[in-house]
């Protein structure tokens, strides 16, 4: 009786001693701009990712994406020397048309949709999810200038449809001849849902509900299954240009828009989490800019009026942990993006906003989070905050 009393006090202290050890392990981003105008040298690079790894221990470095290898290859030996990782930061869907030729996506009515243009200037055009060539571009671009880099993996960006930005016709996409046949195999008729939307307006997204395993579910059935073949449709070909990557020995990280919303551009955590190393749900609370989970869930109200049933959320902690939940049952490595950079009028973000997120991820047993979405340009105290 003693000894098992011996083993269990053991075990609890081995449990505590484990749980203690579970610190969290951070990846950051250096956003350098256009492709033919880097906005740092590699010696800058250096100097704040030096900086930064002895303030926090930084895992990884997204770094992108600038079409000047020897910078790379520089900051690639100052990471490899303090055994940090370094991703190529790679835009898949859209961002490339300087680089490679591509097929844009299209949406029912054979039009590109409109795309965010307002005084931040980030609109940009999204490409063909099923067009073969657009994927073997992507590839062959960074294997013409990227692949003798020294990168342990890429960072795939950019891997989904056009979202509300664009109107609802940027989410009924891609309607392009190829992507019909795509959807029909996976028995969904797209002139019905052209139909569909022209006879029912908004209340074709009318929802019934949402819940954090479940996410929204839609009152048409055919909404439904639209939504669910899209995902198929966008994140198979995500997938599969992911393996083709990593069959160059590299790892994979996926930037996603949160649990809730990614249905409505494509992405099927169930089906890119399979092909991912780790997926960086982007759960920005205080960003009123794209890819802002409260900015992105108002452009889709904006869009469709007249659908029901969307609750108001509040972008509140509460609303943070439904999205951690939403993402516990896959299995990759899960680093959310935490919105680390702050801009008067865009991000409103603060130690304490820092802080807290990153205490939520890591209450959920993640294994850290990724610090969005320029390291270069991070307040410092948003840095020091998540000193131990
Ligand atoms: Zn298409």
């Amino acid at each position: 009786m003693k000894r098992f009393a011996c083993i269990l006090l053991c075990l609890a202290a081995l449990a505590s001693c484990v749980k203690k050890e579970a610190r969290p392990a951070y990846i950051v981003q250096v956003s350098l701009g256009p492709w033919n105008a880097p906005a740092y040298t590699a010696q800058q690079i250096i100097g704040r990712l030096d900086t930064v790894s002895r303030i926090i221990p930084v895992k990884n470095v997204i770094i992108g994406w600038s079409n000047r290898p020897e910078i790379y290859r520089e900051v690639g030996d100052f990471l490899h020397a303090k055994g940090i990782g370094m991703y190529f930061w790679l835009p898949v869907f859209a961002e490339t048309e300087e680089m490679c030729e591509n097929t844009p996506l299209l949406d029912l009515w054979g039009q590109e949709p409109g795309s965010f243009d307002l005084t931040s200037g980030e609109g940009f055009r999204f490409n063909c999810p099923s067009h073969p060539e657009n994927a073997a571009h992507i590839v062959a671009l960074y294997d013409g200038l990227y692949a003798d880099c020294g990168f342990d993996g890429v960072f795939m960006d950019r891997i989904r449809t056009q979202s509300f930005v664009g109107g609802v016709s940027g989410v009924l996409s891609c309607g392009c001849p190829l992507c019909t046949e795509r959807y029909k195999a996976e028995g969904v008729d797209m002139e019905a849902v052209r139909q569909a939307w022209e006879a029912d307006g908004d209340a074709f997204l009318s929802v019934t509900g949402y819940t954090p395993a479940e996410g929204f579910v839609f009152e048409n059935p055919l909404a439904a299954a639209f939504f669910k073949a899209k995902g198929h449709v966008v994140s198979s070909a995500v997938g599969a240009l992911a393996d083709s990557l990593r069959s160059r020995g590299l790892e994979i990280g996926m930037d996603l828009y949160a649990p809730f919303m990614a249905p409505f551009v494509g992405q099927d955590y169930a089906i890119l989490s399979q092909h991912a190393d780790f997926i960086k749900p982007m759960l920005y609370r205080a960003t009123t800019a794209p890819a802002g989970m409260g900015f992105e869930y108002n452009l889709l109200k904006q869009a469709a009026p007249g659908a029901a049933g969307y609750p108001e959320f509040q972008m509140d902690l509460a609303f943070l942990e439904s999205q951690l939940e939403a993402m516990e049952p896959y299995s990759c490595g899960k680093f959310p993006g935490i919105e680390i950079n702050y801009r008067e009028g865009v991000a409103h973000t603060s130690p304490e906003y820092v802080t807290e997120s990153l205490d939520a991820v890591m209450r959920h047993g993640f294994d850290g989070a990724v610090l969005s979405w320029n390291i270069m340009e991070a307040p410092e105290a948003h840095i020091a905050c998540l000193k131990e």
